[in-house]
């Protein structure tokens, strides 16, 4: 071929940084047709294999200078559908992350790579089977089960080998069938076929507006905790559906999948349960699945924004407030607002849901670019729950001691038990003290490769870092000054969790947090287990606090209420007040009225004050005033910039030589820093980091092209460099 030939060619997206695309030939056979846009293909690249996805076909001359390598295999049925192909597009580029990392983040790796659902063989005896067979052989046909047993179970009850089983399948003994097994948990939930009150007939007829005429419109449905948000998402799911297009429901937790999941199954039994802990072989068959336009709902968490849907037609993004929207790995995007830039891409309505909004959604409102409907009533006539505030400097001066629980919590959990009613109690730190220091000398037990103190986890009888892996045995002398004695200090849910369980005589105890979960669902078991009424108390982490819906709570207890103000992130305020107000909601859902105990130290925080008072324009008034007044969004548009790597002085010199460069092409933004990160050591990597505040998103991504087209920031070695848009960790 000469150099001057022209020949098809496909532009891959390769799972790296930088360029944008590779070319390659097509294989050997395959016509241009055979690579649509959006398909998945496996090339060779670097003398290994890599997967990316096809985003142009063209015939072009060859380069000169260099071979062009060809495609390996065409992943035919891994087609991204154009519309998510272009919203991808779209958030490579205001995130900052190559499209190919952006694709490699969005389409699981399981579903690159063909994964398949895991199937299980059963086997069982043909009923009057009358041929050879040898003395032992009958023995273990004699011992099946008649009805299909899988293989594993059948080899111990027979006592015998998997090749002996075999051997009567294949002398027609005995016959295997297969079963797919999905591992989703499935819970059970009672149809909900109400009547809709009032004020969600306004908010289902608003969106039902928009579905109609086709067009693009952004809700806010702001209604308190248990006002029925999930019945307005519920008759407007079942609108679309009718009409032949496809639901999005986006959740923020995991943990609340399962139970949600359950009351959409009760009306859409073919929807489909989407989120990173899937197993590998039903993600992708879930994908699969989604991309034939066999599924009608996708329920999720915030990587279900890229199911490959053919014809979506309206997105829900429920507790869109939440921060787990946010992902902290590349590609660093936020679910709700990359649902927004969808929805305008795909002309549909996008209904953002909480009882506690953002302050960004909250604003949005306010400027009239979101539609606000209100749901200010609870349907099932409960009212709030009442809140008791407990000031726990007072508490630990009357009981002469450091008290870890307050006498109203206890005296009300015990009414709880003997009213047969149910409690949840909220600590947010897991373990049993998060502190162990020296008698000493003083000196705290911190992670040897992490900027943090080591939590002693009693039950383990270990110290763990809650940043890394790191683990050690509860060590005898102190590792500093070698003297005996080392105490601890603070509290975690391990140790309220044996407090409450100490405090309340016969009160069934029941730990949510990340080290009760453990395996893959493993809070779906523990909430069933709540749900069925084993334990009268549920207590745990913020994984507690959201979404649930338990009729029988009728006490929500919050312990160190006020420990999240005390964060360095401008919107730990903000955070404070959604946990309260939302743990408070979990409280007289039912018929029976609820009461939240609030145990804090500072108990004047407007925060606290105003989630539990059920004063939400105060708090919201005020710290959008501070929000302004400082420079926060949603009053700026902010980047982060991270430099990481194993030498402290080459992150240093490296963020300042970035930082001179970023100063020169400010226009107006505000450079805060380089300076150490607030977690200035993690997994062994130094940290350092800058804030770049604009006045707005546009301004900040303007002053990102700016840098771009200076060239960026220049590679150096050892040095890892993470732009992170809109970023929510900011310390
Ligand atoms: P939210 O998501 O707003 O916190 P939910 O959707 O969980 O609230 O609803 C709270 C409770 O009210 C649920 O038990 C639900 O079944 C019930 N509910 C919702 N709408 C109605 C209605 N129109 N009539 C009667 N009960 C309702
Ligand atoms: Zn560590």
């Amino acid at each position: 071929m000469s150099p001057d030939e022209h020949v098809w060619q496909a532009d891959i997206a390769l799972d790296l940084p930088g360029r944008e695309s590779y070319s390659y030939l097509l294989p050997t056979g395959a016509v241009e047709k055979d690579l649509e846009i959006g398909t998945c293909v496996t090339v060779p690249f670097a003398g290994r294999t890599a997967c990316g996805f096809v985003l142009a076909v063209e015939r072009r001359a060859l380069p000169s200078g260099f071979m062009l390598k060809a495609i390996d295999t065409i992943h035919a049925d891994v087609r991204l559908p154009p519309a998510l192909l272009a919203l991808i597009r779209w958030g490579a580029h205001y995130y900052r992350c190559a499209l190919g990392e952006f694709l490699a983040g969005a389409v699981p790796a399981p579903v690159r790579d063909g994964a398949q659902r895991e199937r299980t063989w059963l086997i069982a005896p043909v009923a009057g089977f009358s041929g050879d067979l040898t003395p032992r052989q009958r023995v273990v046909l004699g011992l099946l089960p008649l009805t299909p047993t899988p293989l594993a179970r059948a080899v111990e009850l027979a006592a015998c080998t998997r090749a002996l089983l075999d051997k009567l399948v294949a002398a027609g003994a005995a016959t295997l069938t297969d079963v797919v097994r999905d591992k989703e948990i499935r819970l059970q939930a009672r149809h909900e076929r109400f009547a809709l009150t009032a004020e969600q007939q306004v908010a289902v007829d608003a969106v039902a507006a928009a579905l109609t005429a086709n067009k693009h419109e952004p809700f806010l449905l702001y209604g308190v905790t248990g006002s029925g948000k999930t019945l307005v998402y519920l008759e407007l799911a079942q609108q679309v559906i009718a009409s032949g297009r496809q639901v999005l429901y986006l959740l923020p937790e995991i943990g609340l999948t399962p139970q949600l999941a359950a009351r959409v199954r009760t009306r859409f039994p073919d929807l489909v349960v989407w989120h990173s802990a899937q197993a590998d072989g039903d993600r992708a068959d879930s994908w699969r699945r989604c991309a034939r336009g066999e599924v009608p709902l996708v329920v999720g968490t915030r990587s279900a924004l890229f199911a490959p849907l053919p014809n979506l037609g309206l997105i829900i993004v429920d507790e869109e407030h939440e921060t787990s929207y946010k992902q902290e790995s590349v590609p660093r995007y936020h679910a709700r607002d990359l649902a927004l830039v969808y929805g305008r891409q795909l002309n549909i309505p996008v209904i953002l849901g909480s009882a506690t909004p953002s302050l960004e959604s909250v604003h949005n409102g306010r400027a009239k670019r979101f539609t606000v409907l209100t749901l200010r009533q609870r349907p099932l006539g409960g009212s709030l729950p009442t809140p008791i505030l407990v000031d726990m400097r007072e508490e630990c001066h009357a009981q002469k001691s450091s008290a870890v629980l307050s006498r109203e919590l206890v005296t009300r959990l015990a009414g709880v038990r003997a009213a047969g009613e149910q409690a949840i109690v909220l600590l947010n730190r897991r373990g049993w003290s998060p502190v162990v220091s020296c008698k000493a000398c003083g000196a705290t037990i911190m992670c040897p490769h992490c900027d943090i103190s080591l939590t002693w986890h009693r039950g383990a009888n270990a110290l763990r870092c809650h940043y890394c892996a790191h683990q050690t045995p509860f060590p005898k002398t102190c590792p500093t000054c070698q003297a005996p004695e080392l105490s601890t200090h603070g509290l975690g849910t391990e140790q309220l969790a044996h407090a409450l369980a100490q405090a309340v005589p016969g009160l069934g105890v029941l730990r949510v947090d990340a080290d009760t979960v453990g395996e893959r669902q493993g809070h779906a078991k523990l909430f069933q287990a709540f749900a069925e009424g084993r334990a009268e108390c549920l207590v745990g982490t913020q994984m507690v606090a959201k979404g649930l819906d338990f009729p029988r709570v009728t006490l929500v207890g919050i312990i160190c209420a006020d420990k999240g103000l005390a964060v360095p992130d401008f919107r730990a305020a903000e955070k404070t007040w959604q946990l309260i107000a939302q743990v408070s909601g979990r409280a007289g859902r039912g018929e029976r009225p609820g009461t939240v105990v609030v145990q804090a130290f500072d108990t004047e925080a407007l925060a606290l004050r105003a989630a539990l008072e059920h004063r939400p324009k105060t708090f919201i008034d005020a710290e959008l005033k501070l929000r302004e007044e400082y420079g926060y969004p949603p009053y700026a548009g902010l980047v982060r910039i991270l430099w990481s790597g194993e030498s402290e002085a080459n992150v240093q010199l490296v963020a300042n030589e970035h930082g001179a460069r970023l100063r020169g092409i400010l226009d107006g933004a505000v450079l805060l820093g380089p300076n150490p990160a607030g977690v200035a050591l993690l997994k062994n990597q130094h940290r350092w980091h800058a804030l770049i505040k604009a006045a707005t998103r546009g301004a900040a991504q303007s002053l990102l092209d700016r840098l771009e087209s200076a060239g960026g920031l220049p590679r150096a070695k050892g040095v890892h460099v993470a732009i992170d848009v809109d970023p929510y960790v900011t310390s």
